[in-house]
């Protein structure tokens, strides 16, 4: 029986060391330690052996058992190793390889120039003013003496969302909205960036969607060439030391006396030529002192207060400032277009 043990032993260590993969060493365990093994066999035949002979059969046939466990068990440990390592192996990463870059995004042109026309005016002492989006027609238009029926509404005829609400036409309303706040006496002295609307079919130079960038300067005193004093000292920042401005008359209906200021044309220094169409002059804003009415309406005493308004277009001053032709890259959000303004 001793012999046979060991005959079972050298057997199975035998197999353990030929076998060539895991499911090959399964087999093994299965035939050698399973319960219709040879060793098994074995110690079921220990009945017939003597009782002195019964222990050690009994011993051997446990340390045959355990040492063909062992090697089984070693053996699959270091092929689980080695196929971990293949794997490793042929996932490796090549740590020396360039990076993909991470694309870095930055602010939208329209952004951007407002931006710097705020600063612009926050260097000059103003304040940034914002109002809601979806406006009451009496912020809208009347507040800014536009009664209902008046003709100029029609210009601007809007989205309205009831009879007395609707997305705002102009930033105007957030100038009323300030002055409302003042209780008539104290000086107000604010720019108003914003988004307005209106029902304007797109082109290369109308949007239904663009922005707005008003100003209002009320207090004692203010005089039409403080007005000209500013928007001279805003167009030499935007557009360089120099270029000329010039005030044309023009009539809006919130300011009395209105003009439209003009700057000296970049490409032809005011000689003229096709980007000015020849009159050497190019329309930037529209401005004026703000109508006594308006004023008056807004709590202020106009025999004592007096102010000026202006209103700009950020889109118009980009295309002027960039050399852009069509108003609709602003929205199309082509990446290609917005990349190229982008600030470091
Ligand atoms: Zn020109």
């Amino acid at each position: 029986m001793k012999d046979r043990l060991q005959q079972l032993e050298q057997e199975a260590l035998e197999k353990v060391s030929n076998a060539e993969n895991v499911q090959g060493l399964k087999d093994v365990r299965v035939e050698y330690l399973g319960k219709k093994g040879p060793i098994t066999e074995v110690l079921r035949g220990m009945g017939k052996l003597s009782k002195e002979e019964r222990p050690v059969i009994g011993q051997l046939a446990n340390e045959v058992r355990e040492r063909i466990a062992q090697a089984l068990d070693s053996k699959q440990e270091r092929m689980e190793d080695e196929a971990l390592d293949r794997q490793l192996e042929a996932e490796s990463v090549d740590v020396t390889l360039p990076g993909r870059p991470v694309e870095v995004g930055g602010p939208h042109i329209l952004t951007s120039i407002v931006e710097e026309i705020e600063d612009m005016f926050i260097g000059m002492g103003f304040e940034i003013k914002e109002g809601p989006e979806v406006e009451t027609d009496y912020y809208n238009f009347e507040a800014l003496n536009l009664p209902k029926g008046h003709p100029a509404r029609d210009m601007q005829d809007s989205f309205y969302i009831t009879e007395e609400l609707l997305l705002r036409t102009h930033t105007s309303p957030v100038q009323a909205r300030t002055m409302g706040q003042r209780n008539g006496k104290e000086p107000v002295k604010m720019i108003c960036p914003g988004k307005v609307y209106r029902r304007d079919t797109d082109d290369a130079t109308h949007s239904h969607q663009f922005t707005q960038l008003e100003g209002l300067l009320v207090d004692e005193n203010v005089r039409m060439s403080d007005l000209k004093g500013v928007l001279n000292a805003f167009a030499k920042q935007m557009f360089g030391e120099e270029r000329d401005i010039r005030l044309r008359p023009s009539f809006f209906p919130f300011t009395e006396p209105s003009v439209e200021m003009d700057i000296s044309c970049k490409v032809c220094g005011g000689s003229g030529c096709s980007v000015c169409k020849g009159t050497g002059w190019i329309e930037i804003l529209g401005a004026g002192m703000v109508h006594p009415n308006v004023l008056e309406m807004a709590g202020y005493d106009s025999n004592v207060y007096s102010g000026f308004a202006f209103g700009m277009g950020p889109e118009r001053i980009a295309m002027l400032k960039y050399g852009i032709d069509d108003i609709r890259n602003f929205y199309t959000n082509d990446i290609r277009f917005l990349k190229q303004y982008h600030k470091a």
